[in-house]
């Protein structure tokens, strides 16, 4: 992918309340290429999220504010934005991964910033690349106009489809559960149940199938939810 070809660059939030670390991140971060916007505080972190729908979150686990694991639950109960803890103590990754907080990556202190830049270029490599390939391959989403595109093919979807694909194939390979989908497509889901979900997920299926490429990049996971898979 040639990020200097991009229109706009990739946004990421880092939260680190260690000022001078933060900056040095920053810096290493601006000169790779992206927009980076920094909090030093967890209190805001998820709401900003929520708003601003940043490419990649980098945050730091101690935190003054709300800690970082609050802050990681709260976004992935809306988001499935890439998200790499930082962590200061090696001991902690053992636990973190077992707390499966959905995190995509850690990086233990002290870290060399260019070994970051190295991490996120690489879990961007994974959660976006596929989605800048030519057209006629794969999926590609145009979020002002509301349109997907299926191996070239525009596909008619309703708003409801449309947020529940982008959803699911903003990281490929991760399974969302239904609340999670519920989440991504209502502003306020009280009303609606986990059969909803089913039923969007099986119309939009079906427009998938019925596509002149005939396949299906998504798949139910029996009793967890739908995860959208790439070759
Ligand atoms: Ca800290």
């Amino acid at each position: 992918m040639d990020r200097q070809a991009e229109s706009t660059p990739h946004h990421l939030l880092l939260v680190e309340d260690e000022v001078a670390l933060a900056a040095l991140l920053e810096q290493a971060l601006r000169e790779d290429g992206y927009a980076v916007t920094v909090m030093h505080d967890g209190t805001e972190v998820s709401e900003w999220v929520r708003r601003n729908d940043p490419s990649l979150v980098l945050l730091d686990l101690i935190l003054p504010g709300k800690d970082g694991l609050s802050v990681c639950r709260e976004i992935r109960a809306f988001s499935t934005v890439p998200l790499i803890m930082i962590t200061a103590k090696v001991e902690e990754i053992d636990r973190l991964i077992g707390l499966e907080l959905g995190a995509d990556d850690y990086i233990c202190k002290p870290f060399n910033p260019r070994e970051v830049v190295a991490r996120v270029r690489a879990l961007m490599r994974r959660s976006f690349d596929w989605r800048d390939s030519p057209q006629g391959t794969g999926l590609s989403l145009d979020e002002e106009r509301f349109e997907a595109y299926w191996n070239g093919e525009a596909l008619a979807l309703t708003p409801v489809e449309f947020r529940l694909l982008k959803a699911l194939s903003h990281r490929p390979g991760r399974v969302l559960s239904r609340a999670q989908l519920l989440n991504a497509i209502y502003v306020d889901h009280r009303v609606v149940s986990d059969r909803t979900v089913d039923s969007h997920i099986k119309n939009l299926r079906r427009k998938l199938q019925s596509s002149a490429a005939a396949t299906d990049p998504i798949e139910a996971v029996y009793g967890m939810g739908y995860k959208f898979v790439i070759d």
